[in-house]
C-alpha cells in the first residue's frame, strides 16, 4: 500500500492536487473536511456538531474527528492506499493514524506538505468563497482564523514526521500541473 498524508495550510490546494493524485496513482482519497460537510449537508448530528466548530474557523474535536476517520478507512478494504487530505491537524490525530496503520499492517509512507505564503492563501481562499458556497471562505476574519488555528495545532506535526524521516516539503506555488509534478516526483521515489 501506498499512503500519503497530503498537508499544509488551508488554501494550500490539497484537494484539488488530491483530486488529481487520487487517480494517478489510483488511491482512495479521504477529506475530513468533505466527510464533515457531507454531514453538514445531509443534517446528520455530526454535521450539527462540526458546524458550531468550522463556522468559527476552528477544528472539529479531536475524539469526534478521529472517529469519523477510523469508519472512512474501514469502509475502504483492500484498497491501493489512501490519500489524506486535512487529517491528520493534531498530535492527537498523528498518534491515532499511526496506531490505525498499524492495525492494517501499512504505514504513512510520506507527508508531503504543500508551502504556499501566508498572504497568497487569504487571496486564494477569499477567490474560493466567490464559488465555493462555504461558510467559512465567506469571511476574512473566519480565513485568518483557520490559518491561525493551523499554526496553533497542525504545524508542528512536521516535526512529527521529520522525526521518522518521512516529511517532504513541496513549493505550492505555480500552476495545477506544476505543482502535480512537484507531487509526483515525490510519490514516484517514496520508500
Ligand atoms: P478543510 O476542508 O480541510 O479546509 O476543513 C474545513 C473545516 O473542517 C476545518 O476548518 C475544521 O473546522 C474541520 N476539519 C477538517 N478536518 C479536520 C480535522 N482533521 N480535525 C479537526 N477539524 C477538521
Amino acid at each position: 500500500m501506498t499512503n500519503i498524508v497530503l498537508f499544509g495550510p488551508p488554501g494550500a490546494g490539497k484537494g484539488t492536487q488530491a483530486d488529481i493524485l487520487k487517480e494517478k496513482y489510483n488511491l482512495v482519497h479521504i477529506s475530513t473536511g468533505d466527510v464533515f460537510r457531507y454531514n453538514i449537508k445531509n443534517e446528520t448530528e455530526l454535521g450539527t456538531l462540526a458546524k458550531s466548530y468550522m463556522d468559527k474557523g476552528h477544528l472539529v474535536p479531536d475524539n469526534v474527528t478521529i472517529d469519523m476517520l477510523k469508519a472512512e478507512v474501514e469502509k475502504n478494504p483492500d484498497v491501493n492506499g489512501f490519500i489524506f487530505d486535512g487529517f491528520p491537524r493534531t498530535a492527537a490525530q498523528a498518534e491515532a493514524l499511526a496506531k490505525l496503520m498499524d492495525e492494517t499492517e501499512s504505514e504513512i509512507n510520506g507527508m508531503i506538505a504543500l508551502e504556499v505564503p501566508d498572504e497568497v492563501l487569504v487571496k486564494r481562499l477569499l477567490e474560493r468563497g466567490k464559488t465555493s458556497g462555504r461558510a467559512d471562505d465567506a469571511n476574512e476574519d473566519v480565513i485568518r482564523e483557520r490559518i491561525a488555528e493551523y499554526y496553533r495545532k497542525t504545524d508542528i506535526l512536521k516535526e512529527y514526521y521529520q522525526k521518522e524521516d518521512r516529511y517532504y516539503g513541496v513549493d505550492g506555488v505555480g500552476s495545477i500541473e506544476e505543482i502535480t509534478e512537484r507531487l509526483s516526483s515525490v510519490i514516484d521515489n517514496l520508500k
